[in-house]
């Protein structure tokens, strides 16, 4: 029997966390480098996972009223230029296409890092009374951002993303617009995803230039670092003075409209991976795994009566695969059971069945979890009717852990000493309160090396309580972390 070279092993996470992740990243094909620094190759699996991220959002989004709609890839230099803030913000990492074949173009084009200036360019021509709005469009496209140090999904100068943008006739409308879809991603990352996120304001040095402020979720990862995971802007009239879009109002006044804009990239990938993962490889959330349910024959030697029991089990399970149930059969030849089992468990496939000859005879199946590597056996028409509910339990699981986890590294802390001394042992999520200050968040910054205050929290206030920094009274309490 021919027997492929075993699976190299993962470098576990606690030797080196940074190198457990691309090797988990490429072992388990979801993508790889590409030739191109700083752009990756998104593999069938990677693939098949983000679309099924895609597909829950693009759902939500729809359900919110929103339709797609698509820009094109080159904006103009001159577009670009419009929005003073949002130009300086981007300069330095924009890529620009400044030849046609052999030809010099007379003005250079950016490749899109992202799509405000153009849309708005756009829609200057479109709206011209309140009948016009609100418009609630989004486009799924790629993005290019010109990195320095690039990790695979983390941080990639080609992305994937939505990138979702509306106009209001009123303040009320745009502030109601952001909190709407922050709370879509909140939905996206908590029932989906198996994340629990703390969602919050950014502070003004970490606000999306040319907004009013920004909104963002941050999720822990499994090394107490954390992710921003999805991010609303509310723009105000920033964008839509600088482009001049005005309509009439309801009054027959001239106005220039409010506006949003919000994004969640393949970025979330990396949350997925480093939230849930551990030393035998990926643990995907049910809801969007490719393959939900490995289905493991066991072949009973030269039995051939009790292989056809065995095949004709398989294909009940086969039969039971469909949109909401998603079973891969395992039937590849030369390849040990015990290298297929480890084969589905680097992929982070929730549930694995495992049909062997013993428990043929006895008429059970055995069932085993990723999320924690239990089993239990059970009779096969009843694992079949189980399998949406095994689903939901192997989810309940891992968001249970994740929320375990948020919950043990998390602190609160009340001075810059406190705060020290709460990441010797290992980075944690240290709450403080906090005034707002950009001095402030300096001091915090060289508090301790690479932490940032991720957001000022929406479900704790400062109610006074002393800045961690200045010990002025503070309003807010801010989440403190190290971040991707
Ligand atoms: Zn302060």
């Amino acid at each position: 029997m021919a027997s492929p070279a075993r699976l190299a092993r993962l470098t576990p996470k606690s030797v080196d966390f940074d190198k457990w992740y691309i090797e988990l990243v490429r072992q388990a094909e979801l993508a790889d480098y590409a030739p191109v620094k700083g752009c990756m190759v998104i593999r069938p699996y990677g693939y098949a996972l983000w679309e099924h991220i895609q597909a829950a959002l693009d759902g939500m989004i729809k359900a919110t009223g929103h339709e797609n709609m698509y820009f094109p890839l080159l904006i103009p230099e001159s577009y670009l230029a419009k929005e003073a803030e949002h130009v300086e913000g981007f300069a330095p990492e924009v890529a620009w296409v400044t030849q046609g074949g052999s030809k010099d173009l007379e003005e250079r084009l950016a490749i899109r890092p992202t799509s405000e200036t153009i849309i708005c360019s756009m829609y200057a021509d479109w709206i011209h009374s309140y009948r016009d709005l609100p418009v609630l469009i989004n486009q799924w496209v790629n993005v290019y951002r010109w990195e320095k140090r690039t990790r695979l999904f983390l941080r990639t100068s080609e992305f994937l993303w939505q990138e979702g943008h509306t106009f209001h006739e009123t303040e009320k409308e745009a502030t109601e617009e952001v909190e709407r879809m922050l709370d879509c991603y909140t939905t996206l990352a908590r029932d989906w995803l198996a994340l629990p996120v703390v969602p919050g304001t950014k502070t003004r040095s970490e606000t999306f230039a040319g907004a009013v402020y920004t909104r963002s979720i941050e999720a822990m990862m499994s090394d107490g670092w954390a992710l921003q995971a999805g991010t609303s802007h509310n723009l105000g009239q920033h964008f839509t003075r600088a482009y001049n879009i005005t309509f009439r109002n309801r009054e027959n006044a001239e106005e220039h409209p409010f506006q949003t804009s919000w994004g969640v990239s393949t970025r979330i990938i990396g949350a997925v991976i480093m939230a849930h993962g551990d030393d035998n490889g990926l643990i995907l959330p049910p809801k969007v795994a490719p393959v939900q349910v490995a289905v493991v024959p066991i072949p009973a030697g030269g039995d051939e009566e009790m292989n056809s029991r065995i095949e004709e089990i398989a294909k009940r399970f086969e039969e039971a695969s469909g949109p909401t149930c998603r079973i891969r059969v395992d039937r590849r030849d030369g390849i040990r059971p015990g290298e297929k089992f480890a084969h589905w468990e680097l992929r982070g496939v929730p549930l694995r069945i495992t049909l062997g000859k013993r428990d043929v005879e006895a008429g059970v199946v055995t069932i085993t979890r990723r999320v924690d590597g239990t089993t239990e056996t059970m009779g096969i028409d009843a694992c079949i009717a189980a399998l949406p509910e095994l689903l939901e339990d192997a989810h309940t699981r891992l968001q249970a852990r994740a929320l375990a986890l948020l919950e043990a590294r998390s602190c609160d802390v009340t001075t810059l000493d406190e705060l020290s001394e709460a990441f010797v042992k290992e980075p944690v999520f240290a709450n403080a309160p906090f005034c707002n200050r950009p001095a402030c968040e300096d001091r915090i910054k060289e508090q301790v090396h690479a932490v940032t205050v991720r957001v000022l929290r929406d479900d704790r206030k400062g109610d006074g309580a002393p800045c961690i920094a200045c010990q002025a009274p503070s309003d807010h309490i801010a989440l403190i972390a190290r971040a991707y």
